[in-house]
C-alpha cells in the first residue's frame, strides 16, 4: 500500500538553511541534522521520535496528518507512530554549539564568504549580513537572483521598477516605464533629423527646426522678387546671395532711383494739391460759422413765436372757461323759466277740465228742463 505522508502546514521557518550552506570544522556523524519532511537543517525546536529515534522540526512533525487506515500519525522515515515525540536538548547543546564556516558564494563561485561562527548564529549571518545569500528586491522586480552584496547596485542601477525620472523631462515613474514607455513620447526626448546631422533636436520641436534652422533644408532665395527661382540649402544661402545677384541688383538699383525720382515729382504736386485743399478747407469753414450764425439768430426767432403762441392759447383757455360757465348760467335759467311756465299751464289745464265738466252738467240740466217744458206744452195742448 502506498501511503502518502501529508502534510497539514509546514510553516516555513523565516529563512531556511540547507546543509549545502555551511560546512561544519569538524563533521558530526552522531546525528542526522537535516529535517526529513522539509530538507532543511533544523535550526528550531528538534523533537526526536520514538518511533526510530529521527529528529525532525517541531512545525514539521506536529504536521503530519493521522492516516485514514493505520488511525495513527506514521512516520516518513519508519512507518510508525511518530505521535510521541520529545525536545532533544542534546542535540541542541551538541549539534548548534558546533564551529562552521559559512560556504556561501558569488554567482562566478570565484569569492567565498569568510564568515565562521556557531551553528546557531548561521541563520542569523544568512538573514542580515552574509554578502553572497539571496535577497528580495525591495521594489518588487521579477528578479529573484540577487546577492546581499549586490543589492545597492541593484536598487540603485539595475532593478527595471527603481524610480526613476527622465533626464529630458523630469517626468517620474519606474526605470521600465520611463526607458520603454515614457521615452517614445516625451516631448524633449532628442531625435534626430532627417536632413542634417543633428542627432539632438527635441522631438516637440522638430518641426521648427525644419521650418527655420535645419541646414540641409531648402529656403526660398531672398531675391525672388528679383526673379530669382533657386532654392538653395539653407547652409549655401549666403553664397548663393553673394554669387549670382549683382546684375539683377544694380537693375534693381536703377530702377529704384527712377521710381525715387517720380517719386518726388508726385510728392511736389501732391504738396501743391494739399495747398489747394487747405484753402477750400478754410472757405468751408467759413460758410459753416456764417450757418452757424444764422441759425442761432432762427433759433431765437422760433423761441418768441413759441412764447407768443403759449400766450394765445392761455388767453383762449381762460376764454373759453368763462364762455362755458356763461352758456351753463343761461341754460339754467331758462329751465327754471320753462318749469315755471308748465306749472301755470298745468294749472290752467286743471281749471279748464273743472270749467269743462260744470258746463257739462249745465248743459245736462238744462236739457232735462227743455225737455220737461217740451213735455208740459205738450201736456197743455
Ligand atoms: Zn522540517
Ligand atoms: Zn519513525
Ligand atoms: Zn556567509
Ligand atoms: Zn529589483
Ligand atoms: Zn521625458
Ligand atoms: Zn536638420
Ligand atoms: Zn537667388
Amino acid at each position: 500500500m502506498n501511503r502518502q505522508i501529508r502534510i497539514l502546514q509546514r510553516p516555513r521557518p523565516s529563512k531556511a538553511v540547507s546543509r549545502e550552506d555551511f560546512q561544519f570544522e569538524k563533521e558530526i556523524t552522531d546525528f542526522n541534522i537535516e529535517c526529513p519532511i522539509c530538507l532543511h537543517v533544523i535550526m528550531d525546536d528538534p523533537l526526536q521520535s520514538l518511533c526510530c529515534g529521527r529528529h525532525f522540526c517541531k512545525a514539521c512533525i506536529s504536521g503530519v496528518e493521522i492516516d485514514c487506515y493505520t488511525r495513527v500519525r506514521s512516520c516518513p522515515i519508519c512507518r510508525g507512530d511518530c505521535s510521541d515525540t520529545f525536545p532533544d536538548k542534546n542535540f541542541e547543546r551538541i549539534v548548534y554549539s558546533k564551529a562552521v564556516y559559512c560556504m556561501k558564494k558569488n554567482q562566478t563561485q570565484e569569492a567565498q564568504c569568510d564568515w565562521s561562527g556557531k551553528l546557531r548564529d548561521f541563520r542569523d549571518h544568512l538573514s542580515t549580513t552574509c554578502p553572497y545569500d539571496l535577497v528580495e528586491c525591495k521594489y518588487k522586480c521579477s528578479q529573484k537572483d540577487i546577492l546581499r552584496v549586490d543589492l545597492t547596485d541593484h536598487l540603485e542601477n539595475r532593478c527595471m521598477l527603481r524610480p526613476y525620472s527622465c533626464q529630458h523631462c523630469g517626468a517620474k515613474d519606474a526605470y521600465k516605464a520611463i526607458t520603454k514607455s515614457h521615452y517614445r513620447v516625451c516631448k524633449n526626448y532628442p531625435v534626430g533629423c532627417s536632413h542634417c546631422s543633428d542627432e539632438n533636436v527635441r522631438r516637440s520641436e522638430l518641426n521648427q527646426h525644419v521650418k527655420d534652422e535645419c541646414p540641409m533644408q531648402r529656403v526660398e532665395c531672398a531675391f525672388s522678387w528679383l526673379g530669382c527661382k533657386e532654392w538653395p540649402l539653407r547652409k549655401d544661402a549666403k553664397e548663393h546671395y553673394s554669387d549670382s545677384h549683382h546684375e539683377a541688383l544694380s537693375q534693381a538699383y536703377r530702377k529704384l532711383r527712377d521710381d525715387t525720382d517720380e517719386l518726388h515729382l508726385h510728392t511736389n504736386k501732391l504738396r501743391l494739391d494739399t495747398n489747394d485743399l487747405r484753402f477750400d478747407t478754410n472757405e468751408l469753414f467759413r460758410d459753416v460759422n456764417q450757418l452757424k450764425f444764422d441759425m442761432n439768430i432762427r433759433k431765437i426767432d422760433i423761441s418768441a413765436l413759441y412764447d407768443s403762441l403759449n400766450e394765445k392759447i392761455y388767453n383762449l383757455k381762460v376764454e373759453n372757461a368763462k364762455l362755458k360757465d356763461e352758456m351753463e348760467e343761461r341754460i339754467n335759467r331758462r329751465c327754471r323759466d320753462l318749469e315755471r311756465d308748465l306749472k301755470v299751464l298745468s294749472k290752467d289745464h286743471d281749471d279748464l277740465l273743472r270749467w269743462y265738466s260744470k258746463l257739462v252738467d249745465d248743459y245736462d240740466s238744462f236739457k232735462l228742463i227743455l225737455e220737461i217744458s217740451i213735455l208740459d206744452i205738450a201736456i197743455q195742448l
